[in-house]
């Protein structure tokens, strides 16, 4: 990516060319671990938004990408995956500069994923199948799969180049072209997607992106006619605001939103591990992260000493400048955010929690978002500590009596998207999954994605899955074919008198 005066010039990739905002406008992005500038970013209006889903449609109605056999598209999309791992080491740079995330996070998941992402739908695209419904040798029925047509991607800027190759990989492998709208606070790695997008020598107007933020840029996404589907990660309440404006052009959804997931610790459970997994799942990703286990159901017969073995390992948490390979949790992406996480604390301490570790700025770190990983217990499952997304590292404590508690207050809030289970009780394991109001439940381990299964979230937490087919049922649209194999009886109208 280009630079100038040292930092990044972030233009909209549209029909294969960086371009600048039609009206001119551009805004800067922070490096949180300093809150400098290091990025220029295009700020997207309607008017380059209209200009990027028109290149998006030119390529779906005249260009070869829908058309071409899926073995070809596959192609394609193995070669961006090749480009991802050849330049693995300049995007997880880029992304640890933009969102603040630790560099051994980056380089050896998120972006690995990333390339992953590609692979696996590349061979997807070559195994989209149709149904057959032969009816008594009178009719044969079958199904088809076609891409949709010209998708918006909107997503959100925690994992932004993980996120939005999930989203990018299986819209592109069904034919379909696609407008990506990034978000405004870590808009850089979408830019060397862009790159290695134009490297892989796709169609022009295939892929683009048009950066800004969310009322300028994404809602004129959302509202265009020449979009069909818009796949969405990010707040609930955005993924609302979206809905509402989509209605009128009627658009097809994937809302990914938020969560407010629980981990539930059994006496029973091998609790070494259980404690690697519910601190690797809240304090990763600087506990931003959708699928966070930052709700910690603990069994009042361990409630003491496993709280005790937890607040000691999360002092002991290394955080720092996310490019030191040492850090565990570095800087939150931006100082509103900060404040947002910061203002939760006065919120549990005038509900009556306690912060039994962290609730502030970390010592030695005057400047940057940081925060220090933080545990709140004394809560009530009513508390809003126990009940909104706080989206940062930040855990807070439950005791339970029985299972059916532990069930009452996991399910006991509006979100849906994820539970952990840890127990060597198996067939409580699988009880109590089945008892849970979420999308995904993980028994006796963190967030281990595999490709082929359904993600995504259940009550306020999202609508669909995306993930192996399903990432099809979405970005596909299924025809019915009905061919007479002999001849039908038909009334016959229009030959009496
Ligand atoms: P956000 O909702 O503020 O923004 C997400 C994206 O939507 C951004 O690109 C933003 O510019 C855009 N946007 C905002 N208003 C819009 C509008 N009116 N029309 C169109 N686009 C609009 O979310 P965020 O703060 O960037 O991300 C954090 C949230 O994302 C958390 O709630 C987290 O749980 C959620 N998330 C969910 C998943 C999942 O898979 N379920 C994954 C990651 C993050």
């Amino acid at each position: 990516m280009k630079q100038r005066d040292g930092l990044y010039i972030v233009r909209h990739f549209i029909d294969n060319a960086f371009v600048d905002a039609l009206e001119g406008g551009t805004f800067e992005t922070l490096n949180p671990a300093t809150n400098r500038p290091i990025g220029i970013v295009a700020d997207g209006t309607a008017a380059d938004v209209d200009r990027a889903v028109r290149a998006a449609r030119r390529a779906f109605e005249e260009g070869p990408w829908p058309r071409m056999p899926a073995a070809e598209r596959a192609r394609y999309l193995r070669r961006i995956g090749d480009l991802i791992l050849k330049r693995a080491e300049e995007i997880a740079y880029l992304e640890v500069l933009d969102v603040g995330m630790p560099i051994t996070q980056a380089g050896k998941g998120a972006i690995p994923r990333a390339a992953e992402n590609f692979y696996f739908f590349a061979e997807m695209a070559t195994r989209i199948t149709g149904e057959t419904y032969p009816k008594d040798g009178e009719f044969l029925n079958y199904t088809i799969r076609k891409p949709v047509g010209v998708a918006g991607l909107i997503t959100p800027w925690n994992t932004p180049f993980m996120l939005e190759t999930w989203k990018v990989a299986p819209c592109l492998a069904a034919g379909n072209t696609c407008v990506l709208k990034p978000a405004e606070w870590s808009p850089l790695s979408a830019n060397m997607l862009a790159e290695i997008i134009q490297e892989a020598d796709l169609p022009p107007g295939v892929f683009n992106v048009v950066h800004g933020f969310g009322e300028r840029a994404g809602a004129p996404l959302v509202a265009h006619p020449g979009v069909q589907l818009i796949s969405f990660t990010g707040e609930t309440t955005t993924g609302m605001e979206i809905m509402r404006n989509g209605a009128s052009t009627l658009k097809r959804y994937s809302m990914e939103l938020g969560g407010k997931n629980a981990a539930i610790v059994f006496p029973d459970a091998d609790l070494e591990q259980a404690l690697d997994g519910v601190i690797w799942q809240a304090f990763s990703l600087n506990g931003e992260r959708c699928t966070s286990n930052s709700r910690l159901l603990l069994h009042r017969a361990i409630y003491e000493e496993f709280l005790g073995h937890l607040l000691e390992r999360v002092a002991a948490i290394r955080v720092g400048d996310p490019f030191d390979p040492q850090t565990e949790v570095g800087p939150l992406i931006h100082p509103e955010h900060w404040q947002r996480v910061r203002g939760y604390m006065d919120v549990a301490r005038a509900e009556g929690a306690t912060i039994a570790l962290g609730g502030d700025r970390p010592p030695h770190f005057p400047e940057g978002n940081y925060f220090a990983p933080t545990v709140i217990v004394d809560v009530r499952p009513e508390m809003r500590v126990a009940q909104e997304e706080i989206f940062g590292p930040v855990l807070v404590v439950l005791p339970f009596e029985t299972e059916e508690e532990a069930i009452r207050i996991a399910n006991g809030v509006k979100y849906g998207l994820a539970a952990y289970i840890w127990t060597r009780d198996l067939v409580r394991a699988h009880r109590v999954a089945q008892a849970m109001e979420v999308g995904m439940v993980w028994i006796n381990a963190p967030n281990v994605r595999d490709l082929r299964t359904p993600f995504g979230g259940a009550k306020y937490s999202g609508i669909g899955r995306e993930g192996g087919f399903y990432s099809f049922e979405f970005y596909t649209e299924v025809m019915t074919i009905h061919v007479a194999l002999t001849p039908p009886r038909i009334p016959r109208l229009g030959v009496g008198r």
